[in-house]
């Protein structure tokens, strides 16, 4: 073996890379703090949310982020911990959640789901996990908040069987709820971990762990606790399946660990199975088939693209997950789409410090470059023989709107604009089928899209525009086209847009009208997502 497919092969082996999915105020902040301070990235969590304070204090980032107070960037997190080189994938959420956050997740090999105890399953991590589904992504759950009153453990892992279709396997059992939240049993290692709370969780918890079978656990927790925990133990290995790391690995177990991230409660226990048992950067399929991570001829994909963080030099930045060999800076690529040959200076890594430029990255790794223009989501760039990554779907949006130019005499510009923020991926363009109608129907699938396009048409094209919004919130692509929609006859309660490529999408009210369509045409088939381009 060469020693450049040794260095590959043995940067590959440690890396892992993953992203956070859940609902906002499940406390995905706080546990990303707490995963960096095990790492060392940071000394004193806090640090990533001091970040967040400081980069609204330095005038390098958009004006609009300043304005509304909220990132709209994701970056890359990187840290190491016990030999592993591992890469958090940031997914904005919140008010800032748009096609971006979905994809991310293109970019992952890993999710965690981000459960609070107290709610369970929420709306944004269902829709998240469905995409990580589509790529069939192992999940790794995390219970947070076990230091409040929630609900039953047995029920959680209930709704995750039953709602989402995972089979559940956990790995950490809580001892008690609550107030009374003393620690977790590690089923695996078969040991107990009592915690001390310290001063808010700032530092690495005091743990004292015991061994099953030491009698020293009857003095250290509750009888009622050690024996309802006892009751769960022998429920779960009487009827749980048994950890099954091939399921795992298909996106079809998840391993479920409790914890509390705010006052570290079991996140270092987590961080170590989580490395352990993640699938380290995965083959990506492509025009060649699937392309293994170890191939020595550097290739990536573009998953997002990032415009103005920089309004000094107006740059747009691309970001771009290594899918194969090695990435070093000032090398030669080849552009797939347009067959361009290209030299990639400048690259950045996005460090918890801030950005840093790089000098070489492996598979797993995200970089970001300057985007002269030429990168649309889903490019491939590639060394050697040509090959094309599958690209990135685009997903249902749930809000539209019409979008109006009020003054005629900006209609360049506008038409302009509205073209390049669409092939930038900041928005999904529909248009009316009758052809009176050209007018742009903006459609996202978060509100913070459309303020970015209105924003961005305003400073960057001079255009100032209105919404005029629609009362939808599903779309459906007809996978069979325009004949498959005629034959289907008349239909009701839907809209019929055409997306940028002239494909049928339907536009509905509610999920409701969804339904009642599948039951009136069964044979149309609908759906959810749809390819980026051809
Ligand atoms: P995000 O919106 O998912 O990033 O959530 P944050 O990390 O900002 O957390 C939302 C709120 O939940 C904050 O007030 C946190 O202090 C709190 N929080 C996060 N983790 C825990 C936890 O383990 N226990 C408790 N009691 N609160 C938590």
């Amino acid at each position: 073996m060469s020693e450049l497919a040794q260095e590959i092969q043995a940067a590959v082996a440690s890396r892992r890379n993953f992203a956070i999915i859940s609902h906002p105020d499940a406390g995905k902040t706080t546990l990303t703090e707490k995963l960096l301070l095990y790492g060392g990235a940071i000394h004193q969590a806090g640090a990533v949310k001091a970040r967040r304070a400081q980069r609204h204090a330095t005038s390098d980032w958009m004006e609009m982020e300043q304005q509304r107070g909220i990132s709209i960037t994701s970056t890359v997190l990187q840290f190491d911990y016990q030999g592993y080189q591992i890469n958090l994938l940031d997914t904005p959420g919140h008010q800032d959640f748009s096609e971006d956050t979905y994809r991310t997740l293109a970019a992952a090999d890993n999710a965690v789901m981000l459960v609070d105890a107290a709610k369970g399953l929420e709306p944004q991590t269902r829709k998240l996990f469905e995409v990580c589904q589509l790529r069939a992504l192992p999940i790794f759950t995390f219970i947070n908040k076990m230091d409040r009153p929630g609900q039953e453990s047995l029920e959680l892992i209930d709704e995750i069987e039953q709602e989402l279709g995972l089979q559940t396997f956990p790995v950490l059992w809580p001892i008690g709820i609550g107030d009374q939240f003393r620690g977790v049993y590690d089923r695996l290692r078969q040991e107990f971990h009592l915690f001390e709370r310290s001063e808010h969780g700032r530092k690495e918890a005091q743990e004292t762990i015991i061994p099953m079978g030491d009698a020293r656990i009857d003095q250290l927790i509750e009888p009622h606790l050690y024996h309802q925990l006892k009751d769960e133990l022998e429920l779960l290995d009487g009827v749980g399946a048994e950890l099954d790391l091939d399921l795992i690995h298909q996106g079809k177990m998840t391993p479920v660990f409790f914890g509390s991230a705010m006052t570290n409660f079991g996140v270092k226990l987590f961080l170590e199975h989580f490395l352990e048992k993640a699938l380290k950067p995965i083959a990506y399929r492509s025009s060649k088939g699937a392309i293994e991570p170890t191939t020595e001829n550097f290739t990536g994909f573009v998953f997002k693209l990032q415009a103005n963080m920089d309004p000094k030099h107006r740059d747009r930045v691309a970001f771009i997950r290594v899918c194969s060999g090695k990435f070093e800076k000032d090398m030669n690529v080849s552009h797939a789409r347009t067959g361009k040959s290209l030299r990639l200076s400048r690259p950045q890594k996005l460090f918890a410090q801030g950005r840093e430029s790089i000098e070489t990255a492996y598979p797993g790794d995200v970089i970001g470059l300057n985007n002269p223009g030429m990168f649309a989501i889903g490019d491939t760039l590639y060394v050697g023989p040509k090959l094309e990554y599958e690209g990135i779907p685009c997903f249902s949006p749930e809000i539209f709107a019409y979008l109006r130019n009020p003054n005629p005499s900006k209609f360049k510009q506008f038409q302009k604009g509205v073209n390049e923020l669409r092939e930038e991926g900041a928005v999904q363009i529909m248009y009316a089928t009758d052809p009176t109608k050209r007018e742009p129907i903006l459609a996202a699938v978060g509100q913070l899209q459309f303020e970015v396009v209105q924003f961005r048409l305003m400073n960057e094209y001079g255009v100032e525009t209105r919404l005029d919004p629609l009362p939808y919130t599903v779309a459906r692509w007809v996978v069979d086209g325009w004949p498959a929609l005629e034959a289907a006859g008349r239909i009701f309660n839907a809209l019929t847009v055409q997306d940028n490529w002239e494909r049928p999408v339907l536009l509905f009210k509610n999920e409701w009208n969804v339904q009642q369509m599948e039951t009136d045409h069964p044979k149309l088939r609908l759906s959810r997502i749809a390819p980026i381009g051809f």
